[in-house]
């Protein structure tokens, strides 16, 4: 088997075919890790745990346990995440060598099924060839998009000075991460998002509420605005945008363009041989197969829910296929995190779309303030809110804000997988003082008695 990309897609696809004993080639024109460990998931979350600390000696001083603040050396900050990521990717490269990978460096191109030359002038040949290439930033067309303090989220991560004034295009779960980090690091930001809601994919009750709680963190927010134009002024930027048919204009130091992601093929070459795609992404069957014979595709190339745990996913499943096990690609269930301040963590349906699918259901939404732990750690300020479907018991929802709710999201989606209820977590005792008992107490209440305080159930009808 060779594998073209050794993002979370691809070296776990080659480490699961090593173990079930197939000769391996995985080729990788960067670092092993791909955008997650290099770009994404992994530097963002070494800055924001570092800034969860910043914050925590904010609040120790209101508690009188600091007697000043910290002062952040946003330099060595930004040099201590690069230490992290190239750790990480020393022992991915360990790893990948122990199991006996072959590593290739450099652009995989694929000729025929079958064949594959790199640009270092190797001619590789393959019985299978698993196409892992990812994605890449998108940003809308833009006049300006290109001056020098436009930045995309690679580029931001490698900056060596706090800007004073940030300005974040978009406010989806990447720029609102962003957004968070600079916050509380104490640039002033402000989130441009073209459409009246932000955290689009979160249940709406949570967006509002965590959009509420922005401005206290100097976060500005401003939705429902359209940039057209980024100039240069003085030593900064000037924003052009458009608000109610209104055009305004926002002085700043640096932009952050967070406008998505598209799949990416990485001069792979597979389109070249007529490789069938869909809206701009691999099209592949529930087995991970592409059109071609021989090539398969998994990850973010497939422009489904572009999450690292969702290519490792398929990573594992394509080898296993490979190996000639046929299984089906269950992905309809997916965990997502926003590791903002709070976190955000959430699986299957919200409300508006459990509504839009004129589903019969109930929610309850149990507060953090009545949670000792969420207490005792001094941020009382979340929800727990579950989804049922009112015709069969199961739980169809989970969606949580307050801290530490991504080490939670594994048991709701345990449940959700498995068809649980409310019941199966309320007969389940959970340990205390945890933040996970909020959300027995959310599941609790579909059941007609939260404990801590006065949850909150509704009844939704089918349409
Ligand atoms: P990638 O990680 O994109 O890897 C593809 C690899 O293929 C790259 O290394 C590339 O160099 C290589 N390649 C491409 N073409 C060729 C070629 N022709 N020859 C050789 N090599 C090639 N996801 C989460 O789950 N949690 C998070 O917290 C999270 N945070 C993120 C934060 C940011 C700022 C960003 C940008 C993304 C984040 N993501 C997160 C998304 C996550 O990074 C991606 O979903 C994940 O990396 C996709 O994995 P992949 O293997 O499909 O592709």
């Amino acid at each position: 088997m060779l594998v073209i990309g050794g993002g979370p897609g691809g070296y776990v696809a080659a480490l699961r075919a090593r173990s079930l004993g197939m000769q391996v080639t995985l080729v990788e024109k960067e670092n092993l890790g791909g955008v997650c460990l290099n770009h994404g998931c992994i530097p963002t979350k070494t800055l924001v745990h570092h800034c969860e600390g910043v914050s925590w000696m904010k609040r120790a001083v209101d508690h009188g346990i600091l007697r000043e603040g910290p002062l952040v050396d946003f330099a060595a900050l930004m040099a201590d995440k690069t230490r992290v990521v190239r750790a990480m990717v020393e022992n991915l490269r360990d790893l990948v060598m122990r199991n006996r990978v072959r590593f290739v460096q450099g652009i995989a191109s694929v000729q025929e099924p079958g064949v594959v030359t790199v640009d270092s002038g190797e001619t590789l040949q393959a019985r299978h060839i698993v196409v892992a290439t990812g994605s890449r930033e998108w940003t809308p067309r833009l006049s300006g998009a290109e001056l020098p303090g436009v930045l995309g989220t690679r580029d931001i991560l490698e900056l060596t000075k706090l800007p004073e004034h940030l300005t974040i295009v978009g406010g989806g779960m990447i720029g609102q991460e962003f957004a968070s980090i600079f916050a509380s690091l104490g640039s002033r930001v402000t989130i441009l998002e073209a459409l009246d809601r932000i955290l689009v994919g979160v249940d709406l009750d949570l967006a509002k509420r965590y959009l509420a709680g922005l401005s206290a963190k100097g976060i500005e927010c401003r939705t429902g605005v359209m940039v057209h134009e980024i100039v240069k002024s003085g030593d900064g930027l000037r924003v052009i945008y458009v608000k109610s048919n209104q055009e305004k204009t926002l002085e700043t130091n640096l932009v952050l363009m967070a406008t998505g992601r598209r799949p990416h093929l990485g001069d792979s070459g597979v389109d070249r041989l007529g490789i069938r795609m869909e809206n701009g992404a691999v099209a592949v069957d529930e087995f991970l197969r592409t059109s071609i014979d021989g090539i398969w595709a998994i990850g973010d190339v497939l422009g489904r829910q572009m999450l690292a745990h969702v290519a490792s996913y398929h990573g594992e499943l394509v080898a296993e296929n490979i190996a000639g096990h046929q299984k089906p690609v269950h992905d309809d269930v997916v965990p997502s995190c926003a590791y903002t301040a709070p976190q955000i963590a959430w699986v299957g349906l919200t409300e508006e779309a459990a509504r839009a699918a004129g589903r019969a259901f109930r929610t309850s939404m149990f507060p953090l303030s009545g949670n000792g732990k969420a207490f005792s750690i001094d941020q009382p300020t979340g929800w727990m809110k579950l989804v049922e479907d009112s015709d069969t018991g199961r739980l169809i929802g989970a969606h949580m804000m307050g801290p530490y709710v991504s080490e939670l999201l594994g048991e709701v989606t345990l449940a959700l997988r498995k068809g649980m209820s409310a019941a199966d977590i309320v007969d389940t005792i959970h340990p205390h003082p945890t933040i996970s008992e909020a959300l027995r107490e959310a599941a609790a209440g579909l059941l007609g008695g939260s404990i801590h305080a006065a949850g909150r159930v509704r009844t939704f009808g089918p349409r």
